[in-house]
Parts: structure tokens; C-alpha cells; sequence
């Protein structure tokens, strides 16, 4: 039985793109070779890398000043390879700490230079987006996390109050790349593990505006250093091949269907689920309501207790006889929590709002 998956990442990809890669699998591109055993340095790979880069860059809108990569150690790298490449130790960077993985990319930070923490909700267990937020004199840049994957929230731009004009804007984008409509250029570097929204594990994608680049004083190992990816074309060494090709027809598939469409239905989909939520009386939210999560939901069992634990335990059972898995929330904070990035449809939803009303009648 082809399952509802509604786990973080690792997570759901389209049926189409799946059928797509098994062929390539056994015959990339009528080449006679599997995608998993053909070079990267052959004119049908290194098309998919071109054309894959070329594709990030037309869903983005963005012009020749930006520079797509794919590379590999997943947005984790990132973490640090963004102030290796932009922060000098004298510097300031200013980052929102509005989860584990933004509040992560912060401390990765204070190996290279100095931060300023622009706001936090880390007291009240990362359950918002603080509205208001902060700026040191000179920041070098503000680092910020679109969706918060672990939490449920989910930060909306333009940002609340404006920036200085010359601050870049870094964003780990991970979870919520390409499913909403926004102005790509108000950024000067966007990471995103592919796993989550774009693709399969074992490729990280980096849009940078390259005038950004140039002004650390450190040496930087080549691999660490996006000017030398840059040059290289995504090829500095062997890529990810496998991972790179999946994600190329995911970006394929993103771009038939349409960002404005999968934004429309993403909001649905979202729609509905809290919707379910707020109308129970036996499960409910576990984030401000203003900073909901189009793509991660995460809520409880209402009641606190013992058995509480129990009935959360009972209804993942529940909902793994009827299809439904990956809804157990993050092992740092339990509840459940469902992903719903493009690639999982209305009837999936549906069929998680229906389990939920059926288990909460049987109880
Ligand atoms: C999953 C995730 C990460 C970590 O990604 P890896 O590819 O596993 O390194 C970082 N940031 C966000 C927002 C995430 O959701």
C-alpha cells in the first residue's frame, strides 16, 4: 500500500518524479548507463546540473548577479560555511533565534566572528516568531529561518520592520523553499537542504548574490569556499550526482505545476488541518496562531498527564492502520506533526482530518 508520508525530511516527493528517477535508474537519458554509474563529467549530466542551476534561477526570478550551487553536507554546512565566507572575526552577523536550527546556525556563527541575537523566543519554547526585532551598528548580515521545521512556524516577508539598506539578507529556506510566491531578490543568500521540499537527501542548494562574496581575510579551504564552487561550476568535485538529478525533475515538476498554484493549495491544505485542529476539543495547536506553518503542523493531545502520552501514543497507531505515517512530532518537543510540503495532495489531508475526527468518536 503506497502510504500518506507526512514525515520532515527525508520526506514525500511526487509520484511522477519517483517513476521519473526509477527509469533513469536503469537507463539515464538513453545513454545505455544507470544515473547512479554514469559520470558527472558527462555532456548528459552536466546538462542536468546546468539546466537544474538555470531552473533555481527562472522559479527565482533572479538575475545574472546570483549564483546557484549545489553541494553537499546538507544545509548543516551551510551553517558554518556562511560566516567562514562573509563574517570577518571583527564583524558582528545578526541572526534570529527562532528554533533549534536558526538558534544552531547562530552558535556556528560565533566560531567566526561576532552575533547579535535580533530576537529569540528560545524562554518560550520557540512556540512564535517574535514580531519585533533588533539590528547592531554595521551588522555584516541578518541570518534568518523561513520555516521553522520543528516548531511550526513559519516567517513572512518582507520582514516587519526594514532593514538597512546594504545588510544582506541570508535565509535557510530549507522547509519552505518553493512553496510560496515571494520576492527572491529582497535575499543575498537562500541555502536549503534539498530533502525537505526539493528533492532527496544528499544535496544542499545555495543561491548567492556573488557581490557578497570577497571581503573575509581568512583563507578558506577550497571546498568551504563558495567562490571556488562558483568557478567550478557545482563541480569543484564529484557531486551528488543521484540527489542532483532528482532534484533537477523536482524543480521540473515545481515549475509544470507553478509556485502560485502550490501556494493556493499549500494554504489549503494548511487551511484545513487547523481548521480540524481547532475544531477538536480533544487535540489543539502548539504554536501562536499568527506564525502557523503552512508546511510543518504541529499540535497535541489537549489534555496534560500521563495519559495524554498514552492517547498521543495510541493515535499514531491509529493513523499508521489507516496509511498515515511520520506524523510523531520532533523528539525534542513529541506531539505530532505533519508535513505537508507540495508534493502531499488534498486527499492526503483529508484523509489525516478524517482520522483524527474518527479516532477523537471512538474514544
Ligand atoms: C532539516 C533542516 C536543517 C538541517 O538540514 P540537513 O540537510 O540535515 O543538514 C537545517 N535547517 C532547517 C530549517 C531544517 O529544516
Amino acid at each position: 500500500m503506497k502510504k500518506y508520508n507526512f514525515y520532515a525530511g527525508p520526506a514525500i516527493l511526487p509520484v511522477s518524479v519517483l517513476q521519473q528517477a526509477q527509469e533513469a535508474i536503469k537507463d539515464f537519458a538513453g545513454t545505455g548507463l544507470s544515473i547512479l554509474e554514469i559520470s558527472h563529467r558527462s555532456k548528459e549530466f552536466v546538462s542536468v546540473m546546468e539546466q537544474a542551476r538555470a531552473l533555481v534561477k527562472e522559479l527565482m526570478n533572479l538575475d545574472n548577479t546570483y549564483e546557484v550551487l549545489f553541494l553537499q553536507n546538507g544545509a548543516l554546512a551551510q551553517f558554518h560555511m556562511v560566516p567562514m565566507n562573509l563574517l570577518n572575526e571583527e564583524e558582528t552577523a545578526a541572526y534570529f533565534d527562532t528554533g533549534a536550527w536558526a538558534h544552531g546556525a547562530m552558535e556556528e556563527a560565533r566560531l567566526f566572528g561576532k552575533v547579535h541575537i535580533a530576537c529569540s523566543s528560545r524562554n518560550d519554547r520557540y512556540s512564535y516568531i517574535p514580531e519585533a526585532f533588533t539590528l547592531p551598528e554595521n551588522p555584516k548580515y541578518l541570518h534568518v529561518t523561513s520555516n521553522n521545521t520543528i516548531y511550526g512556524t513559519q516567517l513572512q516577508f518582507p520582514l516587519s520592520n526594514p532593514r538597512a539598506p546594504g545588510v544582506p539578507l541570508v535565509c535557510d529556506m530549507s522547509s519552505d523553499i518553493f512553496s510560496r510566491q515571494m520576492d527572491y531578490s529582497q535575499f543575498d543568500l537562500i541555502y536549503a537542504g534539498a530533502q525537505k521540499n526539493i528533492g532527496p537527501a544528499g544535496t544542499v542548494l545555495v543561491v548567492v548574490r556573488k557581490n557578497i562574496l570577497g571581503t573575509v581575510r581568512r583563507s578558506i579551504p577550497k571546498m568551504l569556499d563558495y567562490r571556488q564552487h562558483i568557478d567550478k561550476e557545482s563541480m569543484l568535485n564529484t557531486p551528488s550526482v543521484f540527489a542532483v538529478y532528482v532534484t533537477y525533475l523536482t524543480l521540473q515538476w515545481i515549475k509544470q505545476q507553478g509556485i502560485q498554484s502550490l501556494e493556493q493549495q499549500n494554504k489549503m491544505k494548511a487551511q484545513m488541518l487547523y481548521e480540524a485542529i481547532d475544531n477538536s476539543t480533544l487535540f489543539e495547536g502548539t504554536v501562536a496562531k499568527e506564525n502557523r506553518s503552512a508546511m510543518n503542523v504541529c499540535f497535541h493531545i489537549r489534555e496534560a498527564g500521563a495519559s495524554s502520552i498514552e492517547l498521543e501514543t495510541r493515535f499514531l497507531q491509529f493513523a499508521g492502520q489507516r496509511g498515515l505515517v511520520g506524523l510523531q512530532g520532533h523528539r525534542s518537543v513529541g506531539g505530532f506533526r505533519a508535513s505537508i510540503y507540495n508534493a502531499m495532495n488534498l486527499e492526503g489531508v483529508t484523509a489525516l482530518t478524517q482520522a483524527m475526527a474518527e479516532f477523537e468518536r471512538q474514544l
